[in-house]
């Protein structure tokens, strides 16, 4: 199981250049190989990186001169702190490296997950990345950048716990012969797509939304719950680090991870999808991924 999961994990990767929220923006032709390692990001600015090369988006920034990006860091390897309580991970070094080829100083700030996604809404943050999941709901609301990772949702059960075998095509659990199971609590982090999906297969009721995934996974611990419903890279993290859990095998769903903009925001959006397509092309998102996801 172990092995289809890490497979899995290896597996998100970058994307190419589908696009999240309908945007498509023309492929750029960029043969550049990556000019510096993805350790240092900060440090390699790209020369000549300003607003003239990603378009006129300097007028849609909130504060002149930065890039001030939402997320929430409860979410390894995507986002977490570290011991001074800075936040580190795949996001925060896409997003320096964006702001690098913009020429804006990063600002990051450190929120709820939900509030992040209403930060960005209403203007407060200029972007998001938080393993944000591309979905139509939100989509309704705020704009996308092409996707930059796969991310898959998994279920966390207590381990030995055999009577949750996955989920099925309407998002119901199932046990291992197929069945759908109708009595069950599951929890999930409040705001995220793993609460709407559950939500809509089983009615509030049936669902417990807690803070963050570390509150969610206590929860389960504490047997308030019967499972969590996760992203797969927190899921690792949360199962590592908390024996007497285990992650059911195979996928509850499968999203694509973008960049959150605030809807019409469009000279931001394209000069975003500008650098991140560069990144991606150049190997240096598949970098920062490797430095976090490893074997
Ligand atoms: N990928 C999930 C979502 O977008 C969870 C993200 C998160 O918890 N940071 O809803």
């Amino acid at each position: 199981m172990k092995k289809i999961l890490s497979l899995l994990l290896a597996m998100t990767m970058v994307m190419g250049l589908a696009a999240c929220g309908g945007q498509e923006t023309p492929e750029e032709t960029n043969t550049t190989p990556a000019e510096s390692p993805a350790e240092s990001p900060a440090e390699s600015p790209e020369e000549g990186g300003s607003t003239g090369d990603y378009g006129d988006f300097a007028g849609s920034l909130i504060e002149e001169g930065k890039l001030i990006m939402v997320t929430n860091a409860s979410f390894p390897p995507y986002e977490m702190t570290d011991d001074d309580n800075n936040v580190i991970g795949i996001d925060p070094e896409i997003a320096q490296a964006i702001a690098d080829k913009l020429g804006l100083e990063l600002v990051i700030d450190n929120i709820d997950f939900d509030a992040a996604l209403l930060a960005v809404q209403e203007g407060r943050a200029d972007v998001m990345l938080a393993g944000m999941s591309y979905s139509e709901e939100r989509d309704l609301v705020m704009d996308f950048s092409d996707t930059y990772a796969t991310g898959y949702q998994v279920i966390i059960v207590r381990e030995g716990d055999t009577s949750i075998a996955g989920g099925n095509d309407d998002y119901m659990l199932v046990d291992a012969e197929g069945n759908v199971i109708e009595d069950v609590q599951i929890g999930v982090q409040r705001g995220t797509t793993g609460e709407l999906y559950c939500q809509d297969a089983y009615g509030v009721d049936h669902v417990t939304s807690l803070d963050n995934g570390s509150v969610a996974v206590q929860a389960l611990i504490n047997g308030q719950v019967d499972c969590v419903v996760i992203d797969i890279g927190p899921a690792q993290e949360y199962v590592a680090a908390n024996p007497g859990l285990e992650i059911v095998e195979g996928a509850y769903t499968i999203e694509d991870y973008c960049v959150g903009v605030d809807e019409g925001n469009t000279a931001l959006l394209e000069a975003v999808n500008k650098a991140l397509n560069e990144m991606i092309e150049d190997g240096t998102v598949q970098e920062i991924m490797d430095q976090y996801i490893g074997g």
